[in-house]
């Protein structure tokens, strides 16, 4: 790979397409250096075979880093193992090692390889096919397998390559067809462990418990043979190793998502070239024409065309209040960040710069990419082929051959989803542009990882979105960079992941009171609920699934079967929503957007979980309204300060879509309001909440008339910010604020787990209230804007229209909560 002739170096592309700027609006707001270092090498470990050796150098591997043996011989030893180190810095090394060791060795050793998706894993078989290993016959064991080749892949391969899906969905409960393979499992790798967070982390947990039962079911494990393998796992444990990208106490995470003890290496020891890393700030549009918004793009700007609207509906926390329609407040609106990665995309292309840019929607990443495509033909007739968006539906070859021709050159610049759809080998680029902060430092930092190679020095820009916390991000660099990234969050003892996981357990093979120590201390309850509850039958020998058929359970659900999208005239399957988004996204009269196409709603029809559409192009979207209410259960833990206290509990959430709104696509005039009849949601989950007493509000200068709207702009704000202190995304929680909860009997801020029975983030949010409600306040009282704006108080997913809204006030009310609320320790 030859460097592009007349590469700037990075300090100076950042000059250039900093070029822009006015005196008074530079749209760069930080520059943060990462200074260069070298690598660390160590020794082949002796044990490793010498045929695996020499498939590894014909691969180009001579010598390893230092944290690839460190972990490698930690699992060859038998520890449980996870290797948390940066993009690129050959994790895939640490695993292989060990595991194609052990099957090496021993001729009847199995192992079994989890990635998150399906591309990842055909990526690693490709890998593992590549080194051309006698006896491993390495193999996918996916949905895409035919039927034909499954049977021959249990019986054969000794190295099977799957997903947590399907592992729970197929493998487990044939484990009957699997008895041999799991008999003789050695090893386990958790590829991307990082990713099984929140609701589907814990549900991947107890999967993973579950195999665990299976292999000891069916063990003693093989000895995996070897002159000196005294200390190999104990008969029916194999050996877990994991690997993640950098996060906060990986060992705990790792423990919590295997049960099992594990030592984590996360000294990356591969060499890294210097990085420069640049905020931006989209600068503030011209003040909006009368009558107009003001220079809203008509394209979403982020929204998940995967049924999912970003910021919208919250996987159906829609954050609701009874009061009534308003007009929605616009205010000042910055440029749109698509439109400046765009821009961006284009200057560094033109530059000659290999650029990678990650967008947070499959359509967002298209608009970049055709807006930088005609924008460079333009200018150069014929550059604009040079650019290329990637796309998840593409096939493997197609996306390889795009990642091929990105790091060849050929192609300069490629806009992208996120780094999970992207080839492991995607790396060594000379720009990264982020357009949108990703949600965590972790990802933040793994989207930067694709850009720079050893010794050569590279570009990240992250742009700021038009939301609370990507502005707060831009004038705070000290909340990026020099603090540890996050930990993730998962919480395998959530009743509503517990029990079904339980059930499933109990259909593969009756559990018994032994079994019930693996899935946690709240097993025995959960056990005694699913009798009670019918789903399970106590005998002498065990607790037994009742039904014939098995349990319906999706790991990835928030609840429920999700809700399939079909072309009424062709039955076609345009997508699938998860039922809590439902009633926001595909109510009768809804504008659905796929893969760039707009459609309207026919018919919800909730009993057969399907909505009916036709392809229709109008100009306006729809925005439903609802209606919610909070009942507090149960307080588990609270904190009492002065006029102010702040609770964690469970909560009961009843909400109901009543309306959309249709509006001008163009200007965002409200054309009409229409009304729904759907039936109400319940939600049962955990929150945090503060409350304030009347006194204390009256003291700070808010008034009767202004409660209501400060509260609800501090609760949106809060939303906003979470992010900050815990590993969601703003779809995953919602809230509610009042000025007098019945509950509580004074005004109140709730902001609740978006998922049945909590995710984690309610808990992460209640630990860091202090920190979390800090950068709240500063996000508002540090905006530029007068009233309100998206980059502060303003909620895109607002049942309410976002209104009332006192942005002063709400200052105000933080200054109260945070004058009185202790910091957290540590
Ligand atoms: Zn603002
Ligand atoms: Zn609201």
């Amino acid at each position: 790979m030859s460097t592009p002739v007349g590469v700037p170096a990075p300090g100076e592309l950042l000059r250039r397409l900093g070029a822009r700027a006015t005196a008074t609006d530079d749209p760069v707001t930080h520059v943060e250096r990462v200074a260069p270092s070298a690598g660390v090498t160590a020794p082949w470990p002796d044990w490793v075979p010498e045929p695996l050796r020499a498939g590894l150098a014909r691969r180009g591997v001579v010598t390893p880093w230092r944290h690839q043996v460190t972990a490698a011989n930690h699992a060859y030893e038998g520890r449980h193992v996870i290797v948390a180190t940066g993009t690129a810095s050959g994790k895939s090394l640490a695993y292989q090692l060990p595991t194609l060791a052990a099957l090496l060795t021993d001729p009847r050793a199995t192992a079994l390889y989890l990635a998150p998706t399906k591309a990842l894993a055909a990526d690693q078989l490709r890998a593992v096919a590549e080194l051309e290993l006698d006896g491993v016959r390495p193999a996918c064991y996916d949905g895409d397998t035919p039927r034909a080749e499954r049977e021959w892949i249990r019986r054969h391969s000794r190295f099977v390559l799957t997903n947590p899906d399907m592992l729970h969905h197929g493998i487990l409960p044939g484990h009957a067809h699997w008895s041999t393979f799991l008999r003789r499992l050695a090893f386990v790798v958790v590829d991307e462990c990082h990713t099984y967070r929140g609701v589907f982390g814990s549900h991947v947990a107890h999967v993973l418990r579950r195999l665990r039962r299976q292999a000891a079911r069916y063990g003693p494990s093989v000895a995996v043979a070897g002159p000196d393998d005294r200390s190999r796992p104990s008969a029916g444990t194999p050996v877990f190793v994991l690997a993640s990208a950098t996060s906060g106490d990986p060992a705990a995470a790792a423990e919590r998502l295997t049960g099992l003890p594990v030592t984590a290496v996360t000294e990356d020891s591969s060499p890294r070239g210097g990085l420069t890393f640049a905020l931006w700030e989209p600068p503030l549009l011209p003040p909006p024409v009368t009558g107009s918004t003001g220079g809203f793009d008509a394209e979403p700007d982020g929204g998940a065309d995967d049924g999912r609207a970003d910021d919208d509906g919250a996987g159906g926390a829609g954050d609701g209040r009874a009061d009534e329609d308003g007009p929605e407040g616009v205010g000042q609106v910055r440029r749109s960040a698509l439109r400046e990665t765009a821009d961006l995309l284009s200057d560094a292309v033109a530059a000659g710069v290999r650029t990678l840019a990650f967008v947070r929607s499959r359509r967002g990443a298209e608009v970049v990419a055709t807006t930088a495509r005609r924008q460079l033909d333009e200018a150069v007739p014929g550059l604009g082929d040079r650019v290329a968006a990637y796309r998840a539906g593409y096939l493997s070859e197609e996306r390889r051959a795009l990642e091929r021709a990105l790091l060849s050159g050929q192609l300069l610049g490629l806009a992208s989803t996120n780094a999970l759809e992207l080839g492991v080998d995607l790396v060594g680029l000379d720009a990264v542009l982020i357009c949108g902060y990703p949600g965590t430092r972790a990802s933040l930092w793994q989207q930067a990882g694709r850009a720079g190679r050893s010794a050569r020095e590279a570009l990240a820009v992250l742009v700021a979105r038009d939301d609370p916390l990507d502005t707060y991000l831009v004038h705070h660099p000290e909340a990026l960079f020099g603090r540890p990234v996050e930990a993730t969050v998962l919480d395998p003892n959530n009743p509503y992941v517990l029990g079904p996981q339980l059930c499933c357990a109990a259909a593969e093979a009756p559990l018994t009171p032994a079994d019930l120590a693996l899935f946690g201390e709240g097993a025995p309850a959960a056990v005694e609920a699913l009798v009670a509850a019918g789903a399970l039958r106590k005998r002498p020998t065990g607790w037994y699934w009742r039904h014939t058929g098995r349990p319906d359970v999706d790991l990835r659900g928030t609840g429920g079967t999700p809700v399939a999208v079909v072309e009424s005239s062709t039955g076609r399957l345009l997508g699938t929503v998860d039922p809590g988004s439902s009633h926001f996204l595909v109510h009768p009269g809804a504008v659905y957007l796929h893969q760039g196409v707009s459609y309207v709603v026919d018919e919800l029809d909730l009993a057969d979980g399907c909505a009916l559409v036709h392809a229709q192009e109008p100009d306006w979207s729809t925005h439903a309204r609802d209606v919610t209410d909070l009942s507090v259960l149960s307080v588990r833990s609270r904190v009492d300060a002065g006029p102010v206290s702040l609770f964690l509990g469970e909560v009961d959430v009843t909400s109901q879509v009543v309306s959309y709104q249709r509006r001008r696509i163009a200007t965002g005039e409200v054309i009409d309001t229409r009304p729904l009849d759907l039936p109400a949601r319940e939600l049962r989950t955990v929150a945090v909440w503060f409350t304030l007493t009347e006194a204390s509000l009256a003291e700070a200068g808010i008034t009767t008339a202004e409660v209501p709207g400060a509260l609800h702009a501090a609760e949106h704000a809060a939303i906003g910010l979470l992010p900050l202190v815990a590993t969601c995304d703003r779809w995953d929680i919602g809230g509610i604020s009042t000025a007098l909860h019945p509950d509580t009997g004074l005004p109140t801020v709730f902001v609740y787990d978006g998922h049945p029975g909590g995710a984690g983030f309610a808990e992460r949010a209640y630990e860091a209230a202090s920190s979390w409600l800090r950068a709240t306040r500063a996000a508002i009282a540090e905006c530029g804007c007068e009233t309100g704006c998206p980059s502060c108080v303003q909620s895109p997913k607002c049942g309410n229209g976002n209104n009332p809204l006192e942005k002063a006030a709400a200052v105000r009310i933080l200054d109260v909560v945070l004058a009185n609320l202790p910091k957290e320790p540590k």
